[in-house]
Order: structure tokens, then C-alpha cells, then sequence
């Protein structure tokens, strides 16, 4: 085994969505490509076809990742997976240390926001009754009364 760093790590098949594709309509047993979530479990056959049309038959799903498509409302990962024998990651050892690397800048930055919001709420009535339309409910639920005139002052029409 060499050196597990870069797609070249990846057998050539696997560099582009065409590339699979063709692979796999030759042998669909051995070729298989496979995207599942990292926090949902949930997991299916990449569908190259309309990867290809919507991307290009020179895109790659080399260490890539995106939003859970699989589960609504999941907010895990999807990753790929190439079949060598078994399924294997799509992707390599670097590339998880860079995505680690976001999701702990993406975290620290959701904190900040929230340790910002939390002290502007600190003591404020929460009041249920309903908004006017086209206010956001929570917006109006915490608003006093001078701020909520202003919301209806500007209030999309
Ligand atoms: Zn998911």
C-alpha cells in the first residue's frame, strides 16, 4: 500500500461521476457507489445519472461531503463510498482532518452567536399571542411593545 494521501489514493474509476458510471454499466456487481449519513444511518445507490446532468461527467465525489439528503430535517453528513471488494470511503485521512477542522470553526461560531443573542433576551417577557401577519412568532413573542410597533412598521407587505 503507498501512500494513503490525495485521489490518486482511489482506483482511476472512481476520479469522476463519468468515469463511475461508465465502470459500472460494464459490470454493475463490482462497481457499485454507494452515499450514506454519518449521523442518520440512512444510506442508497448514488444516482450517477443525475449527478452527471446536473454537474458534469467530470465531477468528482472524491472527498466531498454535502447536508443530509436522506432523512428530512437530518443535519448529518452524506458521504460516498466505492465498492473495492467491499464498500470503502470515498475519501481520505486528510481530508476528515479538514473537515474536522470546519465543524469545530462552524461550532465555535454558533456558540459566539448564540452567547450574543441569549444576553438580549435575558429578562424579556415571552408573550404568546399571535402575531400579525407576515411578523415571525418568536420575533413578536419576545419583542416589547416599542419594537413590536417598529415590526409593524416595517412589516413586508
Ligand atoms: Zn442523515
Amino acid at each position: 500500500m503507498g501512500a494513503r494521501r490525495g485521489p490518486a489514493f482511489f482506483p482511476a474509476w472512481t476520479h469522476t461521476v463519468g468515469a463511475m458510471k461508465a465502470a459500472r454499466d460494464e459490470k454493475p456487481d463490482h462497481f457499485g457507489v454507494r452515499v450514506s449519513c454519518d449521523t442518520c444511518r440512512e444510506g442508497r445507490d448514488v444516482d450517477l445519472d443525475a449527478i452527471i446532468t446536473k454537474k458534469g461527467a467530470d465531477f468528482s465525489l472524491v472527498n466531498r461531503r454535502a447536508r443530509c439528503k436522506l432523512t428530512r430535517g437530518c443535519r448529518g453528513w452524506n458521504r460516498f463510498f466505492y465498492q473495492g471488494g467491499v464498500m470503502r470511503p470515498l475519501w481520505t485521512q486528510e481530508q476528515v482532518e479538514k473537515w474536522m477542522r470546519a465543524d469545530t470553526a462552524r461550532r465555535s461560531a454558533e456558540k459566539l452567536g448564540r452567547e450574543k443573542v441569549v444576553p438580549l433576551l435575558h429578562g424579556r417577557d415571552f408573550r404568546l399571542d399571535p402575531p400579525p401577519r407576515g411578523i415571525d412568532q418568536l420575533l413578536w413573542a419576545v419583542c416589547t411593545d416599542e419594537e413590536r410597533r417598529e415590526l409593524i412598521r416595517r412589516r413586508p407587505r
